[in-house]
């Protein structure tokens, strides 16, 4: 037998990313094993699972009445703890299916979680097959997937924009020193797509339409080139399909709201942080984290409003979780991280 194989029915230990948009699930030894949609296809009216992750994603505004496509962290926390605790246990199911011997768990945290919140999801880990669950706040994970120097004095910032949230921290000493969040994200940014094209054009999108037009032709600063993109939705007049072009500097515009949300809540922290440590950031920049890190010219406008220079991790959709999975490869050189990593 390989060591490989050794090594498997030993247990993997895991990080878990359970991000409002995407799970991510990184082994310990092997790097990032999973990256789904935080999505389950359900029986409507039980909470029994019949796809979790891409194809339930599929499923999303076009399921027949029987099955209700859903996402159960919308928000940022649970909204239904049955069915993500299916969900975590689904997607375990997928990278560690030896139920020999359970693997220890880091999971990822909100900072502004309560503390019912987070005892319902370290429950729903353990309930999910875990033999140990450590907790770690998001943005720490974040920090150090975004190759922070996090134990340093001299303070760093991370600012994550996901789906439902966007979380900023400054950090130094192995602590969040200060942080914010807000439930603008991704989500606030497709949905202002969706609200424009309807008043503009009386074109019905659904989410996911929008979604893809952001990508394509979305950005939060003037591009190089700016860009066309194509959306296909509903006329609100004649109740058939309709196909739009729009530029990207009109997208631009259209969702202009909650990416100024976003470039305030890192202002705010900017000044609410002590005055050394802004000065820090300032001096050595900050680092975005989450899908939308990848909106075209966010880091420029960031960059331009604060005049701090900015950066986008690398692959900024896995940041979180290849920081929570450091600590997995090192639990004991990082535990001060784990579980209670908020100074005094
Ligand atoms: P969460 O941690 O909340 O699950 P993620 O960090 O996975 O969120 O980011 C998901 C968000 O990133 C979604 O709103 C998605 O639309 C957005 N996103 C992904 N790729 C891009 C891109 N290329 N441009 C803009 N936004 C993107
Ligand atoms: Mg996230």
């Amino acid at each position: 037998m390989s060591g490989w194989d050794v090594a498997w029915l030993r247990g993997r230990d895991l990080a878990i990313d359970l991000g409002t948009a995407n799970t991510v699930i990184y082994a310990r030894g092997r790097g990032v094993v999973l990256d789904e949609p935080s999505v389950v296809a359900v029986q409507t009216g039980t909470s029994h699972l019949l796809a979790a992750g891409t194809r339930a994603k599929e499923m999303l505004g076009r399921t027949p009445e029987s099955v209700s496509a859903v996402r159960p962290l919308r928000d940022g926390v649970i909204s239904d703890a049955d069915v993500t605790e299916r969900m975590i246990r689904w997607f375990v199911d997928q990278v560690a299916p030896s139920r020999l011997v359970r693997p220890r768990v880091v999971v990822c945290v909100p900072g502004d979680i309560t503390g019912v919140e987070r005892r319902a999801l370290e429950d729903a880990t353990l309930r999910s097959g875990a033999r140990r669950v450590y907790v770690i706040e998001e943005t720490m994970a974040a920090a150090i997937g975004a190759g922070l120097p996090v134990e340093e004095t001299r303070a760093s910032m991370v600012v994550d924009v996901g789906g439902g949230t966007t979380d900023v921290a400054v950090i130094s000493l192995g602590g969040v020193v200060t942080s914010r969040t807000v439930r603008t994200g991704g989500d606030e940014i497709d949905e202002a797509i969706v609200s424009h094209l309807k008043s503009e054009y009386s074109l019905l999108l659904g989410e996911r339409s929008a979604e893809d037009l952001k990508v394509a032709a979305g950005s939060a600063f003037p591009l190089a080139e700016e860009l066309t993109g194509r959306v296909r939705g509903r006329d609100l007049v004649t109740g058939l399909p309709k196909t739009v072009s729009i530029s990207s500097a009109e997208v631009r515009r259209a969702i202009e709201t909650p990416v100024a949300q976003i470039v305030e809540l890192v202002r705010t922290v900017l000044d609410v942080c002590p005055p050394e440590l802004a000065g820090d950031v300032v001096d050595r920049g900050i680092a975005l984290t989450g899908g939308g890190a990848l909106l075209r010219g966010l880091d420029e406008r960031l960059s331009h409003e604060l005049g701090v220079p900015v950066r986008a991790a690398d692959e900024p959709l896995h940041a979180v979780a290849r920081g929570a999975g450091r600590c997995v490869e090192e639990f004991g050189a990082l535990e001060r991280v784990l579980v209670d990593n908020r100074r005094p």
